[in-house]
């Protein structure tokens, strides 16, 4: 047994690379000045900081201007900046808004937060392969709807969103587009310029990054369209011209742009072999257990990203029996929830295959002797809770 856990549950958090820990340490220490203070060099030398690594951060995911950037403490309150502050700038009595019924929480709760102050809501459903119909949201698509939110890629069953033709429907109605991405950008190729992307929101800690800090990437020139008006979500001394008041977290930001330049430059080749070891460790579960269903379009899928059904076992028994592992059976920001996973429900999976099933996360520090070492011990307690059932089966069949 490895002296700690092995760790298979990237989707819920990355540990922070040491390359990022390096660029963020000056600003903890010497260069701890405020941003916004602008009578000295203390001030000077970390508003610098945040100006290169917003300049970072717009050139990495393809935005025009840097402006574009609005700093926040996560994908959590980017999701919220997005969708209630176009519903606050426009007035969300009688406005409309489309999501999907896979999104993460933070989406689908701010979602029916906006219902409950007036706005009308419609939660499409997902295909087997956990993707919403793009014909299907052309078709909810009305003339009082204000914004679409389709997030890039899931974080549970690793599924890609058809952005791109996403996009193009939405551009075409005038519709506002905003994708929670932070389980794809660094993660997958994305371009907010090519895709026509209006609104997009971004994690530090889901790509190697710090946790306490992302952006909201908001565009400035839309297609035919005009500028999303935004409101904000508190106030104060006004810092991102006026979005998101409060002092900016200079050592965060600077981490948040090392690792978001890092996961892109990286990208493909890391893509590469994460889906490798991933494919590897699908083979391993099958020639070893058996029984063993994937959930979610198999292709096109977050390379890391396995969620699989174990016929016959119980994944929190899994989860409890091997303290070795670190895995999960969905969402973290669910699981303090005993509820079953709302994307397996939303695949209309059966309650006995959501119960099975397993996520399983692979990153940048994942080895192949991990994958082996996590293949062997998953599927001998599988095999073990299936051999229990049976015996249990065959003792109630001898008392008959
Ligand atoms: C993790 C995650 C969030 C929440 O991000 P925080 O930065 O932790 O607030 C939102 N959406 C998706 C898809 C996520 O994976």
């Amino acid at each position: 047994m490895p002296n700690k856990p092995i760790y298979l549950d990237h989707h819920a958090t990355t540990p922070c690379d040491p390359r990022v820990v390096a660029a963020m340490q000056p600003y903890w220490g010497e260069d701890f000045g405020n941003p916004a203070s602008a009578s000295h060099a203390f001030g000077w030398r970390a508003e610098a900081a945040v100006e290169n690594a917003r300049e970072e951060i717009a050139r990495a995911i393809g935005a025009e201007d840097p402006r574009e950037i609005v700093f926040t403490s996560g994908a959590t309150e980017s999701d919220n900046l997005a969708l209630q502050g176009v519903l606050r700038a426009h007035g969300s009595a009688g406005a409309h808004v489309i999501t999907v019924a896979s999104e993460h929480p933070a989406v689908l709760d701010t979602c029916r937060a906006l219902a409950k102050q007036g706005a009308s809501l419609t939660v499409l459903p997902v295909d087997a392969g956990g993707n919403v119909r793009v014909d299907a949201l052309a078709r909810a698509i009305t003339r009082e709807t204000l914004v679409v939110s389709v997030m890039a890629a899931n974080g549970e069953i690793g599924t890609l969103a058809p952005l791109a033709e996403i996009a193009a429907v939405c551009a075409e109605r005038g519709v506002i587009l905003h994708s929670d991405a932070a389980q794809a950008v660094g993660k997958i190729p994305l371009d907010v310029g090519s895709l026509g992307l209006d609104l997009l929101s971004i994690s530090g800690h889901k790509l190697y990054g710090p946790k306490g800090i992302g952006a909201l990437y908001v565009r400035r020139r839309r297609r035919g369209g005009e500028r999303i008006a935004l409101a904000p979500l508190q106030y104060g001394g006004g810092q991102e011209r006026g979005l998101r008041s409060g002092t900016l977290p200079a050592p965060l930001i600077v981490g948040f742009a090392c690792a978001l330049s890092l996961a892109v430059a990286e990208q493909p080749a890391e893509s590469t072999r994460i889906a490798a070891l991933r494919d590897r460790l699908l083979a391993r579960l099958r020639d070893l257990a058996g029984g063993v269903e994937l959930n979610g379009a198999s292709s096109p899928r977050l390379a890391g990203n396995l969620n699989v059904a174990f016929t016959g076992a119980s994944a929190d028994a899994v989860i409890a029996r091997l303290p070795d592992l670190a895995l999960s059976t969905g969402s973290a920001c669910s699981s303090a929830k005993p509820e079953p996973s709302h994307v397996l429900v939303a695949l209309g999976l059966s309650p006995e295959r959501v119960r099975s099933s397993l996520r399983i996360g692979l990153g940048r520090f994942t080895t192949a002797a991990e994958v082996d070492y996590a293949a062997e011990r998953i599927a001998e307690e599988v095999r073990r809770q299936r051999e229990e059932r049976e015996s249990g089966v065959a003792a109630a069949s001898l008392r008959r």
